[in-house]
């Protein structure tokens, strides 16, 4: 199993860059987790396989790409664009997103062949497949009903928590799975931001240390993701001097193979 942080800014070559204002991760180039740069980053090969969107939540950064790669595909589409969430999340994209104001409501739209936007709701602590991939949701701590996942192809399980604040409930269940292979986890704002991260439910890298000391898989690799771009530079000198092992920052745009 592979995946990939698709990158969403770009530096002053034009170049891709390390700020992750976007969330979209792309596992084996044809399921994305979360949409925010979903039509601007994937290649022509992505586009043409990813027919399957799972969504963490509905905040913007984690959505915004999604009414676009619909659009883009618009006319080519031979099966509908899947989009999985829990049934908070289908609620507010269908009211404030596709709701003709905003952007076409595509679920009511067919092309020659299909409809194009289909709605797959699930529940957390329930399993559910997607293509070949297993994923298990379970509830974290955001501002909004948001989900992290464990990931399972038939070889490698991984797991991504999404937004979050401080967890119990993921820490349970990661701490009872068969071996990872990597964990993703987010550490938003910078240690001298708590009160910002606290209101907002993000993490800071003194509040990631005490988490992972919930984590008991020990040599598992473990990822930074979600860090805000204006606080990246400071947000890695934290991590880094936190000196836990196997922690490391997540790179945009690189291949991961588990
Ligand atoms: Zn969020």
């Amino acid at each position: 199993m592979k995946f990939q942080l698709l990158p969403s800014t770009f530096d002053e070559n034009g170049c891709a860059s390390a700020r992750q204002h976007l969330s979209c991760f792309v596992i084996d180039d044809c399921v994305a987790i979360d949409a925010g740069s979903l039509a601007m980053a994937t290649s022509s090969a992505q586009k043409k396989q990813i027919r399957d969107v799972v969504l963490t939540h509905a905040h913007l950064d984690h959505i915004a790409g999604l009414p676009l790669f619909i659009d883009d595909l618009f006319a080519k589409l031979k099966v509908p664009v899947r989009v999985f969430g829990t049934k908070e999340v289908i609620k507010v994209i269908e009211r404030d997103i596709f709701n003709w104001d905003v952007y076409p409501s595509f679920s009511e739209l067919k092309n020659e062949h299909t409809t194009v936007l289909e709605y797959r709701t699930f529940e957390t602590n329930r399993e559910f497949l997607v293509k070949h991939l297993r994923f298990k949701p379970i509830a974290v701590n955001h501002k909004v009903p948001t989900v992290g996942f464990v990931i399972s192809d038939n070889n490698k399980t991984f797991a991504l928590s999404g937004d979050t604040s401080e967890m119990d409930e993921f820490w349970e269940v990661l701490n009872v799975e068969k071996k990872l292979s990597a964990l993703l986890i987010e550490c938003a704002f910078p240690d001298e931001l708590e009160e910002l991260a606290l209101v907002s439910h993000h993490l800071t890298p003194n509040r990631l240390k005490k988490e992972l000391e919930k984590f008991t898989q020990k040599d598992c690799p473990i990822y930074v993701i979600n860090i805000k771009p204006m606080y990246f530079d400071e947000v890695v000198r934290q991590v880094k001097a936190l000196k836990i092992k196997n922690l490391e920052i997540l790179k945009v745009g690189r291949v991961y193979n588990l």
